[in-house]
């Protein structure tokens, strides 16, 4: 494109510099801390290239300061002057914002906070966040942290993203799906506001694009001919401070990395000389487990630590041991680590790659002096309120050790300081989702190499004599770790993604959309397929039925639902609905009991599991979707009286406080941006939904059937043609088997890669037994069904034990009605 050439060699020669600078006098141990880090020291070169170029890559190490220093830096050097201020000083270049997006909103919060923190009081409120829910942009705002799902969406109200003078994609190596759809779309949007800015600059400026990467692995966005088709970007390498870090591999790999987790960690605590630790974990629950674990076993005597209130005892939900491939050996014969449990043995060290020299080191550690250490620990995930978050950054009380126990967002994402002591379990919890059949899972799986690599460095950052734990064989990471961790693109569900793109009138995604990593195209057409069948897509254009539903900042299937809702009376019922079946996860399972376990406890336990499913499916003891509508109006009820209320109803009645909070946040959205369509004919708050009566029920169980058309099982024994329905007689509603529709519902959608045979067999499904279905006889089972997803147990790969696929959450649906 010669426009785009023209452009380009625009931009090279004249190396755009904003007049305006800017100096913050800092406190004094704050300018101490940020002159030691590497991109504060590298300054000149990052600014220079980034005054020099529309597309900069930038990598260093976590940690180096990409996330906290360089919006500081653009700022002084310019950058980020308010769009309101027109003093002549201000120089029309770098009119705009600068923006920084996240993956995730713990990032996008704690990175605004330090930097508020860093700019002192002058200055500190020209820092904001937004994520969804929650904003403290104002008029004053000239650094905005963001997650990139807030990035995404004022593209589509304002695709040259005019308030901005720079947008800078944090985390990029994590490759989430909105990072890559954001580097795609502002490949697009940079020559766009070049052109812009040459042809109205007293409008706009040059959109500089700074893609930082904690990684060097930056090949899909660099080599790719369609991202950045004219110039290559420099890549800047920021050099790290990087201590090396002495490995310790496991002998053998247990299933069972939790207790063994709070096996080595309490041993640690006791053995090694001062530093603080930092555990990796896969999940919430599993944190909350170990932590009151370990406080048990470490603080005998004394109390305090980590607050266990919240805490509950099944530390994961449906959780499984991670895998039955071999090389996983459990309680084998020599792992002497084990048989010398706890006190008179040093810490051993493991195989290890190194030589003799990380015994040697560990053992003068050990002669070091020492006191007795209390634990101090804190959990860190992203559920966790910030002010929680932020504890982890202060200094622990005197005499005591830092224990954190973390899933990955400490990987990357947040900084600890003064970790000395990494312990990896291997694993980390991935949404998982098969293209083929649509199974959609949360699984607990073996992390990367580069994963692996990112949290032994957690230990190499404040100086020598770093050690890094890990809970799996040499062997295991040899065979079993993949080099990096797959682009989420390539591993979630694409209907948003392509319905997004088509509001931008890319009609032939596959084609047009510059993709770091491009999906499967068959993956695409079967996403269009979906769409097709929403009525969200008429041809191959977004039609206005698909214009109303990307309105909601939810997958397309809910903002199905919500669209129809509108027109039956039904809106508060779907509102309510659709937030719950979105957020998902609302339930706390009943807890396993052991054999040892006080039966009278158990007993009481059960009973009062027993009422609160009662009160729960009250309105309709058929239909999970009208389960979970009771619950999110029960629980809203309680809610607008106050947090501790709706905290007791959620523990008296086995709901996940966390979630149901976020169904309430996300209904209150939900509402606000359907009030803003109704031209003011809704209440300004949402109502709580009443039990529907009458044909109301049955208008709900369509409008969720509208949404998941293509997620309908029959009764497999109602299919005449059905060999398999020939069997034993299932004794147990959960046993009897469903068939979902053939894999294609539309011709755009035919599923090329199966078998002409496999095309005609459909899925053999069950209900799942958290269904209310559970209880029936397997007389009583509906006919039809409409479920949201479909999921199997993780460890389906013993043989001969293959799991069944199962449903969940299910509605039931009359022939009449589905019709
Ligand atoms: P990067 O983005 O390159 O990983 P950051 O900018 O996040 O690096 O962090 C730079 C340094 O600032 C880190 O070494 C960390 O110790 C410190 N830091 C970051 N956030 C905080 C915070 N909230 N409190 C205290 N120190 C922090
Ligand atoms: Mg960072």
């Amino acid at each position: 494109d010669p426009l785009l050439d023209s452009i380009a060699s625009a931009q090279q020669n004249s190396s755009i510099r904003p007049a305006a600078t800017l100096t913050i006098q800092r406190e004094e141990d704050v300018q101490t801390a940020r002159l030691a880090l590497p991109v504060v020291q590298d300054e000149q070169r990052i600014i220079e290239t980034i005054h020099a170029n529309t597309v900069t890559i930038l990598c260093g190490s976590t940690g180096s300061g990409k996330t906290t220093q360089v919006p500081q830096m653009l700022l002084e050097n310019g950058y980020g002057s308010l769009i309101g201020d027109s003093s002549p000083a201000k120089d029309l270049q770098s009119r705009g914002m600068i923006g920084i997006t996240q993956p995730r909103r713990i990032a996008a919060t704690s990175a605004a906070e330090r930097v508020a923190y860093e700019l002192g009081p002058t200055y500190r409120d020209r820092v904001a966040h937004q994520v969804r829910y929650d904003t403290t942009v104002s008029k004053k705002t000239a650094i905005k942290f963001m997650t990139d799902g807030v990035l995404l969406r004022e593209i589509q109200m304002d695709f040259s993203l005019s308030k901005y003078s720079c947008i800078m994609i944090d985390e990029a190596h994590e490759r989430s799906v909105n990072t890559d759809l954001l580097i795609g779309l502002l490949s697009r949007i940079v020559p766009q506001r070049a052109e812009l800015a040459l042809e109205q600059p007293e409008k706009y400026c040059p959109l500089k694009l700074i893609i930082m990467s904690a990684t060097l692995r930056v090949d899909d966005f660099l080599s790719n001919e369609r991202l950045f088709p004219t110039v290559k970007p420099p890549v800047l390498e920021v050099e790290g401070r990087q201590y090396s870090v002495t490995e310790h591999f496991s002998r053998k790999t247990k299933r069972d990395y939790v207790e063994e987790m709070i096996d080595k960690v309490a041993r640690g605590h006791r053995k090694l000389p001062p530093g603080a630790m930092l555990v990796f974990l896969t999940g919430q629950q599993e944190i909350t487990f170990v932590a009151k674990k370990l406080n048990e076993r470490l603080n005998r005597s004394s109390s305090g630590g980590f607050d266990l209130s919240n805490g509950t005892d099944d530390y994961e939900d449906g959780y499984e041991k991670a895998d039955d491939r071999d090389g996983f050996v459990e309680n084998e014969d020599d792992d002497a680590h084990d048989e010398n449990s706890g006190s008179e043995a040093d810490i051993k060290v493991d195989e290890t790659f190194e030589d003799e020299f990380a015994v040697e080191q560990l053992e003068a550690d050990h002669k070091q002096p020492k006191g007795a250490l209390r634990p101090h620990i804190l959990p860190l995930y992203a559920a966790l309120p910030v002010a929680e978050q932020q504890q982890v950054f202060e200094p622990p009380p005197e005499g005591t050790r830092m224990i954190v126990l973390a899933t990955n967002v400490a990987e990357t994402s947040l900084t600890i300081p003064g970790i000395r002591y990494v312990f990896d379990c291997g694993r980390s919890k991935e949404k998982k989702y098969d293209h083929r059949s649509g199974i959609q899972t949360f699984e607990v799986d073996w992390i990367s190499k580069a994963s692996a690599d990112q949290r032994k460095g957690r230990a190499g950052r404040t100086g020598p004599g770093g050690h890094v734990w890990r809970l799996y064989s040499s062997a295991v990471f040899e065979r079993y770790f993949e080099e990096h961790t797959v682009p989420e693109i390539l591993r979630t569900p694409l209907e948003s993604v392509v319905l997004q793109l088509k509001a931008f009138s890319i009609e032939n995604v596959a084609k047009a959309f510059p993709f770091a990593t491009a999906p499967e195209q068959l993956q695409l057409e079967k996403a269009e397929a979906l769409l097709q069948n929403l009525g969200a897509v008429k041809g191959a254009q977004m039609s206005e039925t698909g214009k109303q539903i990307l309105k909601f900042p939810v997958d397309p299937r809910y903002g199905k639902i919500l669209v129809l809702a509108r027109n039956n009376g039904l809106l508060q019922h779907a509102i309510a609905l659709t937030a719950g079946l979105a957020v998902g996860d609302l339930y706390i399972p009943q807890a396993q009991t052991n054999e040892e376990d006080d039966t009278a406890a158990v007993n009481t336990q059960h009973q009062a599991y027993g009422r609160a499913q009662a009160l729960l499916s009250q309105w309709d003891d058929r239909s999970d979707a009208v389960k979970m509508l009771r619950s999110v109006a029960l629980h809203a009820e309680h809610y607008s009286n106050g947090a501790a209320e709706a905290r007791e109803f959620c523990r008296n009645n086995w709901l996940r406080e966390k979630s149901m909070v976020e169904v309430q946040q996300l209904r209150k959205q939900l509402h606000a941006i359907a009030r803003a369509q109704s031209n003011g004919a809704l209440a300004d708050h949402p109502l709580v939904p009443t039990a529907p009566k009458g044909k109301e029920l049955q208008r709900l169980n369509q409008l969720v059937a509208a949404g998941f058309i293509d997620s309908v099982a029959i009764r497999a024994d109602l299919l005449k043609s059905d060999g398999v329905s020939a069997g034993r007689k299932p004794k147990r509603a959960i046993e009897v088997a469903y068939r979902t529709l053939k894999p294609s519902i539309s011709d755009a959608g035919i599923d090329r890669t199966a078998s002409p045979a496999e095309r005609e067999v459909q899925r053999s499904v069950f209900i799942h037994p958290s269904s209310v279905l559970a209880k029936l006889s397997p007389s009583e089972m509906p006919s039809y069904i409409v479920y949201s997803h479909l999921s199997k147990a993780v460890a389906a790969t013993v043989e001969g034990k293959q799991k069944k696929t199962r449903m969940h959450p299910l509605t039931p649906i009359g022939p009449k009605a589905l019709a």
